[in-house]
């Protein structure tokens, strides 16, 4: 038989070997459960610490029913963007209700974290602008600084005088910042207050992405901006209705102007079919859920602080800061085999590798839900006593 791909296949071959050889090639492994505290891969049952559903809201009945109601009424697919025949009553309503949530003049929603990341940034600045971005920002806001055209200017990680110092020496018509609110590879928090600062001193535009925040930080659940009383001064909030909020798309809570200027430019936006409409429904009955009733997010937090105390029994540093902790290793062989033990004891704990985190830095990467119980947190530190993973390369 003639190979599928007569050219690519070559190229194909010889870059797997590549990855293989330096431990950096992905494969796929299905669950056969809905997302939870625990999954089924294959015919292993495991404790799954490596979902972003931090509020186990992905398998809700709660949200379900609502997917369910809304699937009825509308179908599956919306046929086309927005700016064509997709936009629907679901989208808009959506829409509205997250205005309410993050107390913003206007909430513009895009099909994924991704595609508002790499949508919004190129939409507001380009050749003779400037963009600022966090060292440890996100793959989907690096792309968007790369796709803008703008010149993109690193600054250190959480580093709010870096970035002063950056915003002073560079010349710029437009200056933007972008950051992630909380860190998504260490679960570490941005210098909000600072980097508002430094923006208002300068009168650069912040942009931020609270995709792990949303719904884990803040009395209400809004994210970082939230809990700090920051809303009104960061001009783009991003958040995600991947994570916390179970089901699938994002968000930019913004301005009036912003949001309208985004259905003319934002490329992701324009050119793109629109969320299916039950999954707005889904998330509009997520963001009731995370609005208005803040004991799973207790629950969390609860875990949270747990699992922090037991890393540090264990000599592992560790700080409750977010769902979120690394555990460093070093070299991706040695995440992988830890990866592999755990997962032995029935513990579903990915390897996080380059280019996903810098070289050197391949790690376990621990997310916390409101779905485990305190059961599966113990269990999580046993098996790490266990196994005796350690800290540091
Ligand atoms: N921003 C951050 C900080 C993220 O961690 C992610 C997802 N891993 C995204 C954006 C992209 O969101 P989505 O998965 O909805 O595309």
């Amino acid at each position: 038989m003639k190979p599928a791909a007569p050219v690519a296949d070559g190229w194909a071959r010889a870059d797997l070997e590549a990855l293989s050889a330096k431990g950096l090639r992905r494969v796929l492994e299905p669950l056969d459960s809905p997302q939870g505290a625990e999954v089924r891969l294959g015919d292993e049952r495991l404790v799954n610490f490596s979902s972003n559903d931090y509020l186990g809201l992905a398998a809700s009945p709660a949200v379900r029913a609502a997917v369910l109601a809304s699937l009825e009424r509308y179908g599956v697919g919306s046929g086309a963007s927005r700016l064509v025949v997709g936009d629907m009553v679901p989208h808009q309503r959506l829409e509205a209700r997250l205005a309410r949530f993050e107390r913003a003049e206007a909430v513009r929603l895009f099909n994924s974290g991704y595609a508002a990341n790499t949508g919004i940034i190129p939409a507001l600045v380009g050749p003779g602008d400037a963009v600022f971005s966090d060292a440890l920002n996100h793959a989907s806001l690096v792309d968007g600084c790369r796709l803008s055209r703008a010149r993109v200017v690193v600054y250190p990680h959480a580093d709010a005088a870096g970035l002063a110092r950056a915003l002073a020496e560079t010349p710029g018509r437009r200056k933007l910042v972008v950051t992630d609110s909380v860190f998504s590879m260490d679960g570490d928090v941005a210098p909000l207050a600072e980097l508002v600062a430094a923006c208002e001193a300068h009168g650069a535009a912040l942009m931020v992405d609270e995709a792990h925040a949303t719904g884990v930080l803040g009395a209400r659940g809004a994210g970082l901006c939230e809990a700090l009383g920051l809303e009104g001064r960061v001009d783009l909030r991003m958040g995600t209705l991947s994570k916390a909020l179970g089901g699938m798309g994002a968000y930019v809570a913004t301005s009036r102007a912003v949001a309208d200027l985004l259905v003319s430019r934002a490329r992701p936006f324009v050119y793109s079919t629109a969320l299916p409409p039950a999954l707005c429904a889904g998330a509009e009955c997520a963001v009731d859920l995370v609005e208005h009733d803040p004991a799973p997010r207790e629950r969390l937090w609860g875990h949270i602080h747990r699992f922090t105390a037991g890393l540090r029994a264990l000599g592992i540093p560790a700080e409750a800061r977010s769902a979120i902790f690394p555990v460093i290793l070093g070299e991706p062989s040695r995440a992988l085999d830890a990866a592999q033990r755990l997962r032995e004891a029935g513990l579903l704990v990915k390897a996080i590798r380059p280019p996903t985190v810098p070289d050197g830095t391949s790690r376990l990467r621990f997310c916390l839900s409101a779905a485990h119980t305190t059961g599966h947190i113990d269990l999580a530190l046993e098996v790490l006593r266990q196994v005796g993973v350690s800290r540091g390369p």
